[in-house]
């Protein structure tokens, strides 16, 4: 930028905004949205060059029903006209009412379990887990066990950015080992084996060593969290269903809360309305988030059963010590429940299904890359693993030549697209990913090896 000129957006951005996990710097690569539609984001680069691109990314996973979504923006218009936001302490309001009875009758439920009845409602994915484990935490004084303090959870997790969350997160490959010191020490499993080349062998192994840590630590545990199906931002690792049954046995076992995140798999994302029915396994506490507008504002919610209620509201503090400015926020909650009138169509099914053929297909050739370790799909998930750490800047702008918006991470390129994703938006991803890794990382191709054979570790 030469001194006189105004600098462009862009500009402005770097000199006075933070991104995600970014640091502070003139030559931070970015680009603006114009205009988003569908699944179509409308980009300028700094050059003043505009490409259309399909978001494989759903903003983070959260846009499932598309951006400018008729249902959901009529929705935010009707609240609008009514009210914004109330203040959630001693005042109710119909849309965070029908949100908690949309929530109780979609979750995880089995015969002879306590289903999950009572809903805490947060601004954000992280705090969910901050109050799920504050939950589990309050739970476990209550009733006799103050001494349990601790979490178990499983190596290669994500749970979020905050304290607590930062501390169940992976210890080492998380992002957060630059704060040791304030992180409590939580116990750690290993994580259970790829889904993909799992045996009976390889999980039972994998039990039992989970089985051996929490009968060690079982006095002072309070809980296990987990990802179920999926670790998502720790890898993308998919494992077996049978592990969620593994986890819900030693839970029950040694008297520890089981709690699942759902952040990033529930609403169907894995084929399943959660990734817990895979199992049919019912966790005590759940997190849900993301996908919960349709990507549309920022809302989270826990669920419990309606014993962990009962119990910690009978407790020595008398109250869950958790109630966020902006909890319940009426807009937010209206979007949400449009969002999920729309998965009570039941249309995500089909949709999930027909999305994750398209990605097994459309990615498959990048198996036949040099630089490709492993590529997988599940549910409407599709994972390009390299051997080595992604060149995220230069394989970001080749997918965007490639009409494709992809933001990798680590060794990964991975997309999850919008469910109302068509057969030909699925090629452009599958194609477009394909190229970008090819450009980037060489286009060398090696014998072509049998699908599976270098999976995941
Ligand atoms: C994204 C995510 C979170 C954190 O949610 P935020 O809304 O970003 O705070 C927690 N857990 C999982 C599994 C996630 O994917």
């Amino acid at each position: 930028m030469t001194g006189q000129d105004r600098p462009g957006l862009i500009g402005r951005d770097r000199a006075r905004l933070w991104h995600p996990y970014a640091p502070a710097s003139p030559d931070l690569p970015l680009w603006e949205v114009e205009a988003a539609d569908g699944v179509r984001l409308r980009l300028r680069g700094e050059d003043g060059i505009r490409h259309e691109v399909v978001d494989a990314m759903s903003s983070w996973w959260s846009v499932i029903h598309g951006y400018r979504n008729p249902v959901l923006d009529a929705a935010a218009r009707r609240q609008l006209e009514s009210f914004s936001h109330v203040m959630f302490g001693g005042l109710t309001h119909a849309p965070a009412v029908e949100l908690a009875e949309r929530l109780v009758d979609m979750a995880p439920s089995a015969p002879g379990r306590p289903g999950l009845e009572r809903v805490f409602l947060a601004d954000s994915g992280s705090v969910a887990v901050e109050v799920a484990l504050k939950l589990a935490l309050q739970f476990q004084s209550t009733s006799g066990h103050p001494l349990r303090q601790r979490f178990l959870s499983i190596r290669g997790g994500y749970h979020g950015d905050t304290f607590a969350a930062m501390g169940v997160c992976d210890p080492v490959d998380g992002m957060h080992s630059a704060f040791p010191g304030l992180l409590a020490g939580n116990v750690f499993a290993p994580r259970p084996p790829a889904a993909a080349s799992a045996t009976p062998e390889t999980v039972g192994a994998w039990a039992s060593v989970l089985a051996d840590i929490a009968a060690a630590h079982s006095g002072e545990l309070a809980a296990i969290i987990v990802e179920p199906l999926l670790q998502g931002a720790g890898g993308m690792h998919a494992y077996p269903p049978e592990c969620l049954n593994v986890l819900r046995n030693v839970a029950d076992r040694h008297g520890l809360l089981l709690i699942f995140d759902e952040i990033a798999t529930g609403f169907g994302r894995t084929g399943e309305l959660f990734a817990a029915d895979h199992a049919g396994v019912v966790p005590d506490i759940m997190c849900v988030g993301k996908a919960l507008t349709g990507g549309y504002l920022t809302l989270a919610a826990m669920l419990c059963t309606g014993e962990i209620a009962s119990t910690v509201s009978r407790g020595q503090a008398g109250a869950l010590l958790h109630g966020p400015t902006f909890m319940g926020n009426p807009l937010a909650c209206a979007v949400a429940n449009a969002s999920l009138g729309i998965i009570g169509d039941g249309g995500w099914r089909a949709d999930v299904a027909r999305i994750g053929a398209g990605l097994e297909t459309g990615l498959a050739p990048a198996l036949a890359l040099e630089a490709v370790r492993d590529v997988r799909t599940i549910g409407a998930v599709g994972v390009i693993e390299l051997h080595n750490a992604v060149d995220v800047t230069a394989v970001t702008a080749a997918a965007i030549r490639q009409g494709v918006w992809v933001r990798p991470f680590r060794n990964l390129v991975y997309t999850m697209p919008p469910y109302i994703s068509t057969a030909a938006d699925i090629e452009q991803i599958t194609a477009g990913m394909t190229a970008a890794v090819a450009e980037v990382h060489g286009r060398v191709v090696h014998e072509r090896v049998p699908a599976r054979a270098g999976g995941a570790a």
